[in-house]
């Protein structure tokens, strides 16, 4: 039988761990073999569990490197899910095509975009190469509309700055700023009639 991928792509809190878990907790129900992998560098919650922002955890295998992955997979494993795919190499791509070709079902949850608002790859590459995307969406903290993007606070200007509620939020593409918010507030100049 052919596998396929599947990726589960939106901004942070949008509820993708949650839905990781759910989909492997269900094919675990159908007593099928998982296993579920996440990026060393992403060490937020617990080195060997993959964690939502509610608790909900799993056990997962960290890999310092995408390819690192042929060294822990099993030879029975039928269900594979790789969380925070945006924290692995573009060489993700090719690993789920090389697992989907094996016959395995690839499961993907990731960021979409990165606190800019771009393309934060490699998810968007496998949005298109999946046979079944899906992207929720959370809830704006300014509006409590439906959210697609992830508004960073503070912090350094990097893609990549592991963080959560202190340094990131969701946000509706009306109330997302494409800066960090704190930085953009204290460049606001002063207003010299409050001054005199
Ligand atoms: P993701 O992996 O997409 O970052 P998780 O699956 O870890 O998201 O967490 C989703 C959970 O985050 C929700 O069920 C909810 O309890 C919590 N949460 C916190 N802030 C928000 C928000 N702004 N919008 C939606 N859910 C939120
Ligand atoms: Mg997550």
């Amino acid at each position: 039988m052919s596998g396929w991928i599947e990726v589960i792509a939106g901004s942070m809190y949008s509820g993708k761990t949650e839905e990781l878990i759910k989909r492997v907790r269900r094919s675990e129900f159908a007593k099928l073999k998982t296993q579920v992998f996440k990026p060393k560098l992403d060490n937020r919650y617990h080195e060997t569990k993959v964690a939502s922002h509610d608790q909900n955890q799993i056990q997962a295998i960290p890999l310092e490197h995408i390819t690192d992955v042929w060294d822990f997979l099993n030879h029975d494993t039928q269900v594979i899910g790789f969380d925070e795919g945006q924290f692995f190499t573009f060489e993700l791509v090719q690993v789920c095509r090389d697992l989907a070709a094996r016959g395995l079902r690839v499961i993907v949850a990731g960021l979409d975009m990165d606190w800019k608002g771009q393309p934060f790859e490699p998810i968007p590459t496998l949005m298109a190469i999946a046979e079944d995307v899906s992207k929720p969406r959370a809830i704006c903290t300014t509006c409590g509309n439906l959210a697609s993007y992830t508004q960073k606070l503070r912090g350094s200007g990097s893609q990549i700055e592991i963080g959560s509620q202190d340094n990131y939020e969701a946000r509706c593409r009306l109330h997302f700023k494409p800066q960090i918010e704190d930085q953009v507030i204290s460049q606001v100049p002063l207003n010299p009639v409050l001054l005199r």
